[in-house]
């Protein structure tokens, strides 16, 4: 039966491990395990989880954009499972923005990421694609990728300044809108 996985959390060391590819994509427990992260994404209401933030270590994670409040326009899509991912290209322009992670509660971090990405991935059916992304959806799967090799958004904020509180963090969307 599928279910909400738990997350584990910052200072658990699986999270600072490098994820394994996926050999068997169509193996039932690869399949289960999608399953269970596109149902954790929705009861947590979040737009990205990794493998490795519910202690399976496979390169893989969920994207699933839906617009918010920081991000308005995000496209809304349905969670995509996004397997053995890699960074084909990249601009050279990157955009600072807010993040949360389910596995660092409390904290957000203003986070430089590249603008725009061309990447490559296995999808559920065994399909590799080869997609461009930008923005909000570039921003979440730069975020996913880091997980897979053990790299969480703490480690990219260029200054310890810029990890704020979720507390001032909603009171600064609060004063934006
Ligand atoms: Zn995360």
């Amino acid at each position: 039966m599928n279910q909400s996985l738990s997350i584990i959390k910052l200072g658990n060391p699986l999270l600072r491990q490098f994820s394994y590819n996926v050999e068997n994509i169509k193996d039932e427990p690869i399949q289960t395990l999608i399953d269970d992260l596109i149902i954790t994404i929705k009861t947590t209401n979040a737009v990205g989880i990794a493998a490795p933030q519910v202690a399976a270590l496979h390169r893989l994670f969920i994207v699933a954009s839906h617009p918010n409040p920081r991000y308005p326009n995000a496209p809304l899509m349905e969670p995509i499972a996004m397997i053995n991912p890699y960074i084909v290209d990249h601009s050279t322009e990157t955009v600072k923005g807010w993040e949360g992670c389910l596995s660092v509660p409390g904290i957000r971090g203003f986070v430089p990421r590249y603008q725009s990405i061309t990447v490559e991935y296995t999808d559920r059916n065994g399909d590799i694609n080869n997609v461009k992304l930008v923005d909000f959806v570039a921003r979440i799967f730069q975020h996913e990728y880091d997980h897979l090799n053990g790299i969480v958004f703490l480690d990219r904020v260029e200054s310890s300044q810029d990890l704020i509180s979720e507390e001032e963090y909603q009171k600064l969307q609060n004063s934006h809108t």
